[in-house]
């Protein structure tokens, strides 16, 4: 009961604005005497009690909201910030005289704007909600407080009264429309036009107050909310819709709940479901299917061109490898199959109907950044090694911190992640390197030095070097984190200097020097590399990078025309990208290097679009020409040709026929 009465608090508020507003055409009428203006007039308490109520219980309201309703906790900062400025408005309405006569009202008007404002940085940080528009809105309402000093004016009835009235009901109706209608059947068009009602009417009877100001952009972004709601496309809402018309109950689950839930939008939909696969396939017999992963209760539905993982409910049973379920059960409740799952963050499911099933308190961490093991972690991570590795992306994708008890039982059973394939491996770490920010590698060190022990030598290795502030592995965390989020690019950064203990020298003034650790480091990466079963592609751009990442380079045309023939384009702005995060990871100063790089950049943009590559099959002339000349073919004439290249990439002479002819033919006579 309380919850319900809970659940429609910003319609009550936003009543008490109809209210207010109601009662002020009643009370006032057209006597807008200065003495019944007054914030301490008899006639004003009972409206001034109403709205400090009101506030109260938005208050309360934010802070006891039912979390299970996720629909509506999410456009909280939308829905009741609007509300909240829509009731202010009306009670502003109330209360509309010149200014002068209410300095009082102006500055609780400017405190309550700067209180919205903290309160909406504080909650964006604390990443308890989307914020963004209400920040907005807090900004909008503390420049307006103070444009609108002096300009308050005079207004016919019907402004005043009528369609600040409509315009509550609308909003009223709106909120109502927006919040409660069942997802899938939300009627876009209905809420559409109600907003516009809404928009409409306090345009009207917008007299540059501020907070009529605040319902409008409140109501247009209220069009463009949606993303902050799970609201599932056509074919996953086909999809259960078939199932449960076959008598089955089913729910999208895992990653695209998590996401939504951020306001993201997913990049797949998993379902889940009590139908057994066999049962599946008989619902979907006249789909496309793909069987699979049939056994573990997986089967995929091709719908165009995607394919729809539905999977029975089931529950695992022992781990002997660490790593798969010796045997799966099938299960009838979602909620036994959302315990299977890693992180209570992955362990939601949504229907649209029902909304969340979060048994394990998964939208509170989310909204505390907190990730934490579904159950006993230790025992989850012991069943499957792969989740510690899991867990340290999803801490790093989503800017999460492991509680207490995950990161020490991630810790204590990292050795297990030895059993791991290491495809899987390279593939976890992988895509957590591209997630890197900050100090991340130095917080979960102890994991990384599990899978790359090579890197054990770089930790607290000092460098006894006035360019460098810090100890090899630390200057290795912040280059990662400093380079662009290409996997290549920050394998790179990974392991640039894994060979630098092993070149260090000391000269005579006791300095630190490491000459030749680019090759070392190249070669303990290819071991590396080669071990985690890197694809060769991508094996061979990190070598590349690392092998050059200590190559002069500067801002000049032809020296970066010379590389740019030797590398290619996507390999040397790799490198130069690389260079950047190195210096920059030194934790000294950039001597302008930051801007070098930029220049850099931009010639590379200019020499791709320009002429692009040149290599020697791109010469205006070609081994037939030369041996026409009298050059046989054989390492003479390939010489020659390296030599033209070299002159047109220089710029002594150009890419002509003609010209290169001349040249050939002063080469074949010194
Ligand atoms: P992503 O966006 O990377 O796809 P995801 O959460 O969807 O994230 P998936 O690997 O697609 O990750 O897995 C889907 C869901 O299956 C997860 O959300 C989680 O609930 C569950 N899951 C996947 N792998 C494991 C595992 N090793 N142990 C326990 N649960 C798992
Ligand atoms: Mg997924």
């Amino acid at each position: 009961m309380t919850k319900k009465l809970f659940r429609f608090l910003p319609l009550y508020t936003v009543a008490a604005g109809i209210v207010c507003c109601i009662l002020r055409g009643i009370l006032f009428g057209a006597k807008d005497e200065k003495g019944l203006l007054s914030l301490t007039h008899p006639a004003n308490v009972p409206l001034i009690l109403l709205s400090v109520i009101a506030l109260i219980l938005l208050g309360l309201y934010g802070i006891f909201a039912p979390k299970k309703d996720f629909r509506f906790w999410l456009s909280f900062p939308l829905q009741d910030v609007g509300c909240l400025a829509a009731a202010i408005a009306h009670f502003t309405w109330f209360l509309d005289a010149p200014e002068a006569e209410m300095p009082l009202f102006l500055y609780t008007k400017l405190i309550v704007s700067v209180l919205f404002l903290v309160l909406a940085v504080y909650r964006r940080l604390s990443r308890k909600a989307p914020l963004l528009i209400p920040a907005l809105l807090s900004l909008g309402m503390m420049l307006l407080c103070f444009s609108q000093y002096r300009q308050w004016g005079e207004h016919t009835q019907v402004l005043e009264y009528l369609f600040p009235a409509f315009s509550a009901l609308f909003i009223a109706l709106y909120s109502l429309e927006y919040c409660y209608m069942e997802l899938p059947e939300r009627n876009y068009k209905k809420t559409f036009l109600l907003n516009q009602a809404a928009l409409f009417c306090t345009l009207v009877c917008f007299d540059g107050d501020p907070y009529s100001f605040l319902i409008c952009v409140w109501l247009v972004s209220g069009l463009f909310a949606s993303t902050y709601r799970m609201v599932l496309p056509e074919d996953v809402q086909y999809c259960m819709h078939k199932l449960e018309q076959a008598g089955f109950t089913v729910h999208a689950v895992g990653g695209c709940v998590r996401d939504a839930m951020l306001g993201q939008i997913p990049h797949d939909y998993d379902l889940c479901t009590n139908a057994t696969p066999e049962q599946i396939c008989t619902v979907f017999s006249d789909h496309r299917l793909i069987r699979n992963g049939e056994k573990h209760g997986t089967i995929g539905v091709v719908r165009g061109h995607t394919v729809y993982e539905i999977t029975t409910y089931r529950t695992e049973g022992g781990y002997a490898d660490n790593r798969h379920p010796d045997s799966v059960t099938f299960v009838d409740r979602i909620e036994e199959d959302l315990a299977r799952r890693d992180f209570t963050v992955n362990a939601m499911a949504f229907h649209p109907k029902n909304g969340y099933i979060d048994p394990f308190g998964g939208e509170k961490d989310l909204c505390n950044g907190v990730l934490r093991a579904v159950g006993d972690p230790e025992s989850r991570f012991r069943e499957d090694a792969l989740r510690i590795l899991r867990g340290m992306r999803f801490a790093c994708r989503f800017r999460l911190t492991p509680e207490h008890k995950t990161l020490q039982a991630m810790e204590t059973l990292s050795p297990l992640m030895e059993n791991l394939a290491a495809e899987r491996v390279f593939s976890e770490l992988t895509q957590t390197l591209c997630h890197i920010e900050g100090d991340d590698l130095l917080i979960y060190r102890k994991l990384l030095l599990q899978v790359i022990p090579e890197l054990q030598e770089s930790v607290d290795f000092q460098q006894n070097n006035p360019h460098h502030a810090y100890d090899v592995f630390t200057h290795t965390a912040y280059v990662v984190a400093a380079a662009d989020k290409d996997p290549a690019l920050r394998w790179a950064a990974l392991l640039h200097d894994v060979g630098k203990p092993q070149t260090y020298t000391r000269d005579e003034t006791g300095i630190g020097h490491f000459y030749g650790h680019a090759k070392e480091s190249a070669l303990l990466a290819q071991q590396i590399l080669q071990r985690l079963k890197a694809p060769t592609e991508l094996r061979e751009q990190v070598l590349f990078l690392i092998e050059h990442h200590v190559d002069n380079l500067s801002a000049n045309k032809v020296l970066l025309r010379k590389k740019l023939s030797k590398y290619g384009c996507d390999n040397l702005r790799k490198l130069i990208l690389l260079q950047l995060a190195d210096q920059s990871g030194k934790g000294t100063p950039m001597h302008g290097f930051d801007r070098t790089c930029e220049k850099m950049m931009a010639l590379l943009e200019q020499l791709e679009k320009e002429e692009g590559r040149l290599q020697i099959r791109d010469l205006a002339i070609d081994g037939h020409d030369l041996m026409k000349l009298g050059f046989e073919a054989g390492p003479a004439l390939g010489q020659c040709q390296k030599q033209l290249l070299e002159l047109v990439l220089s710029g002594e002479t150009p890419n002509e026929k003609d010209a290169l002819l001349q040249k050939a033919k002063e080469l074949l006579n010194n």
